[in-house]
């Protein structure tokens, strides 16, 4: 994950996921870039929320952002990017990489569903996992390398674009968004997208839609970048 839009979404969805919650009185609210990502998108939170989060706050911007990439290895955590009653889709792809819009409101409705219930049961260490996950897809979804549905290695569209001599039988999704990502977005100031899940997830799924364009429209300069062997504009394309 390498676009800086994507955090925007991030704080949303904490915002959104922190605000939904509690619907009466006060409502609470790539590895190095999805942990980038979502230690800045924590930073401009109220500090009301903040304080819901407690101590699950590092946590999410250390460890739980990446549950969705850790299911086979923290089985532990591995529920938590799961949906009940699928024990067989223990790697849920959607988390990863966008399909229709309806499939993915479904995926974003669901965990949201899922974090604000954890929050109204006073538990704070399943919401923030929940979170994590919710913040793993928006900041993937951002990502120039995740914009093909079900072509995650480009190798279909490099049947359109032939690779050069270097890059032939190279698998892209890695060179296409790997780089170091810096997020500065402390005067950011985080919306309420709802005050409820539908509501809130209904409003999400647009915002992560914007990303998803911003991140297709960069995905082929990027890769035309690779093959002429220009870092320099693999970079700008990136962020
Ligand atoms: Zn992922
Ligand atoms: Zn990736």
């Amino acid at each position: 994950m390498i676009n800086l839009t994507k955090k925007m979404y991030l704080r949303y969805l904490l915002l959104t996921v922190l605000a939904a919650l509690m619907p009466l009185d006060a409502a609470l609210g790539w590895s190095q870039p999805h942990l980038a990502i979502t230690k800045a998108a924590l930073e401009v939170l109220p500090a009301w929320q903040q304080k819901v989060l407690g101590e699950e706050m590092a946590r999410l911007a250390d460890d739980y952002c990446l549950i969705p990439d850790h299911v086979f290895t923290d089985r532990e955590n591995a529920k938590f990017a799961m949906v009940e009653g699928k024990p067989k889709e223990v790697y849920l792809l959607n988390l990863h990489l966008p399909a229709q819009q309806a499939e993915n409101l479904e995926t974003i409705r669901y965990f949201m569903g899922k974090a604000v219930g954890s929050l109204q049961a006073q538990n704070v260490k399943d919401a923030a996992r929940y979170m994590g996950t919710i913040c793993h897809q928006i900041e993937d979804y951002g990502s120039p390398s995740h914009t093909m549905p079900g072509d995650n290695m480009f190798t279909l569209l490099e049947q359109f674009l032939p690779p050069t001599e270097v890059m032939r039988d190279k698998l892209l999704h890695g060179p296409v968004e790997s780089g170091e990502l810096t997020v500065t977005i402390r005067d950011y100031i985080p919306a309420l997208l709802g005050t409820t899940v539908e509501e809130a997830a209904w409003r999400l799924m647009h915002r992560i839609h914007e990303g998803i364009i911003n991140a297709r429209s960069t995905t082929i300069p990027i890769i035309q970048a690779l093959y002429a062997e220009d870092s320099k504009t693999v970079e700008v394309q990136q962020m």
